[in-house]
């Protein structure tokens, strides 16, 4: 199936209005899926599965941005490490202790996320508030040399219940205004919204989205 063009210009001028920079999802499409969107100027691409994002960036063109949004191993990021523009999901100072080692290997400074637990299920990966409050104030961050810290992600509860997800995403909001203050002027990208509850996420304070099946059609797992 090819990308949903009708979508992406209506999503595209809907973000435009609000300055929220949308990373186009494309774990699981096939590069001619993502080649539809970057004829017409998409460069931000999000992929959660490390091999494929590398055979993708080694297949198609040199100036696509590639967000690392997954679930990072420490023991893959060697592979990214040359070229992603901006991992979203770093849940762990070990994490961040590889980064910053396969970055300096690299002689380049890697776009970091801190990714934040908001959702009420189990399985979301993040620090937790209290966390990254204490990593924040501790200094610490200032250690990682080839780490840039952007800013902060989470993801909502899987769940339709908007009050849910607006507790959800309000906390993060607030955790990102409270670090902003104590970070430098490159904490600036919030990562909160996907093709479900991008809207709601930017009405709470997004500035980046990350969707997917909006654009390239329901994903499937089982090929
Ligand atoms: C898959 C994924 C998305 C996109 O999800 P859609 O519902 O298809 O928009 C966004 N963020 C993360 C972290 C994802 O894994």
């Amino acid at each position: 199936m090819p990308a949903n063009i009708e979508k992406y210009q209506a999503i595209l001028h809907e973000l435009n209005q609000h300055n929220v920079q949308l990373i186009a999802v494309s774990k699981t499409k096939p590069n001619e899926d993502i080649l539809d969107l970057y004829e017409l100027g998409q460069k931000a691409f999000g992929e959660n599965y490390v091999q494929e994002l590398v055979d993708k960036a080694a297949q198609l063109p040199k100036d696509i941005q590639w967000h690392f949004i997954g679930h990072l191993q420490s023991n893959k990021v060697k592979y990214i490490a040359p070229f992603v523009h901006l991992i979203h999901g770093v849940d762990s100072e070990k994490l961040l202790q590889e980064i910053n080692k396969q970055a300096i290997k690299q002689n380049r400074t890697i776009d970091c996320l801190l990714q934040v637990h908001i959702a009420t299920e189990e399985t979301k990966f993040g620090f937790d508030a209290d966390s990254i409050s204490e990593l924040i104030q501790s200094g610490r961050l200032a250690n990682y040399s080839n780490i840039r810290i952007k800013g902060l992600m989470g993801m909502a509860s899987f769940s339709e219940d908007t009050s849910i997800l607006t507790k959800e995403f309000s906390t993060l909001k607030q955790i990102f205004d409270q670090s902003s203050i104590q970070l430098s002027s490159d904490f600036t990208i919030l990562s909160m919204g996907m093709s479900s509850d991008y809207a709601l996420a930017i009405s709470l304070g997004s500035n980046m989205v990350r969707i997917g099946s909006l654009l390239f059609g329901a994903r499937n797992y089982s090929k």
